[in-house]
């Protein structure tokens, strides 16, 4: 974690205020309701912590969205019913539930189903209480293995987490949570994620007391940042994570989507998505530097437009193979070679007096183009 930052605390609240609030008034929201009906399923095969390679079928419902979406590359919840009036029924969540759960004829076999809402599902205001543990008791006689949502950490609290996994019964779950990075100017102030250190290291607690498993997400260059104090903050938010006793750890490098402060710095030409070589550099340095394997998402995702982390034409598809390869082998001559697209990369210290003045710098620019 980062030491303490130099920056007046009132400049640095008022730079977090102003990220957040362009986050909020970029966001689409809806007049007209989408369908209560899943706005994504697919199924694939994951490695679990025990190393078997089983089917999983992956839902994301339609809900109202995230309850706070203030972060600055975040797209899903415009995905969703974002401030539609009246919101998701809470019966209409169960329906999409209890319709994801049956098994049709030709349906791939599945153990692990990953169940997500666009936002945290231990969020009252996303999912009522009495409906996320009505969802674990149709998981539980579903005949599913292991469950996967996401939350932010302020939402996974003891009575809550212990009611919900007594519902799933045998079921084994697993909570995302995007920490997105360990530097606190870096999370709370430009991902803009209203996530502290207290309640997420309070999270991992309740966790590990009810046998559930942590997947942690951090994010590859946030905006404001350079490819250069990307690596820096991946590698110092792996040694953060290490030291807590996590080991599920996942990257995510930034892709750029519209109605986000991501997508106007990039019009703007104040940001880009890190390049792939970046992310490769991140990966190699944690796993040399603290012999800890971190896997990537995957970076070809196709489910709504964006700007992707890329190099060149001659090298992109194979270091994103190579990378995901990584992910299943930990082998580190898995890892792509070289290629003469790749930029020179100057990995630097997270400065954060120059960081936030550079990301104030930013905001003045979107500000007098009008955004
Ligand atoms: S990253 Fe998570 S917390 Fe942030 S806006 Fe998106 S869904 Fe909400
Ligand atoms: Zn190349």
């Amino acid at each position: 974690m980062s030491r303490h930052t130099q920056i007046p605390p009132v400049s640095l609240r008022e730079l977090r205020r102003s990220i957040g609030d362009l986050s909020l008034r970029l966001r689409t929201s809806r007049t007209l309701g989408r369908p209560a009906v899943p706005r994504f399923v697919d199924f694939d095969s994951i490695r679990l912590p025990d190393g078997r390679l089983v089917g999983r079928k992956k839902v994301i419902i339609m809900s109202g969205g995230c309850s706070v979406p203030t972060c600055t590359m975040c797209p899903f919840t415009n995905e969703n019913n974002y401030q539609v009036a009246g919101g998701a029924s809470p019966e209409s969540l169960l329906e999409q539930v209890r319709r994801t759960l049956v098994r049709t004829d030709g349906e791939p076999a599945y153990e692990v189903l990953s169940l997500y809402n666009d936002g945290s599902f231990f969020a009252p205001k996303e999912i009522p209480r009495d409906i996320q543990v009505e969802i674990a008791r149709l998981v539980a006689g579903a005949g599913v293995g292991r469950l996967v949502v996401e939350s932010l950490p302020q939402f996974v609290t003891e009575p809550v987490v212990a009611r919900f996994v007594e519902a799933l019964g045998d079921v084994r779950l697993e909570i995302g949570i995007g920490l997105q990075s360990a530097d606190d100017v870096v999370r709370e102030t430009l991902v803009n994620t209203r996530i502290s250190r207290v309640s997420f290291e309070r999270a991992l607690k309740v966790m590990a007391a009810f046998g559930v498993d942590p997947k942690i997400y951090l994010m590859v260059k946030p905006p404001f940042l350079s490819d250069g104090e990307a690596v820096t903050d991946v590698v110092q938010s792996v040694d953060y994570l290490t030291g807590l006793g996590v080991t599920g750890m996942t990257l995510c490098p930034t892709r750029v989507s519209r109605n986000t402060v991501a997508w106007e710095l990039w019009q703007a030409g104040l940001y880009m998505p890190p390049n792939l070589w970046t992310v490769v550099e991140a990966i190699r340095r944690v796993h040399e530097r603290l012999a800890v394997r971190v896997a990537c998402v995957n970076l070809r995702g196709t489910d709504f437009e964006s700007v992707f982390p890329d190099a060149c034409p001659k090298c992109a598809d194979a270091v994103v193979d190579a990378m995901m390869r990584f992910g299943e082998t930990g082998e580190v001559s898995d890892l792509p070679e070289d290629c003469v697209c790749r930029p020179p990369l100057e990995v630097v210290p997270l400065d954060h007096e120059a960081i936030t003045a550079r990301a104030a710098a930013s905001m003045a620019v979107l500000e007098r183009a009008g955004v």
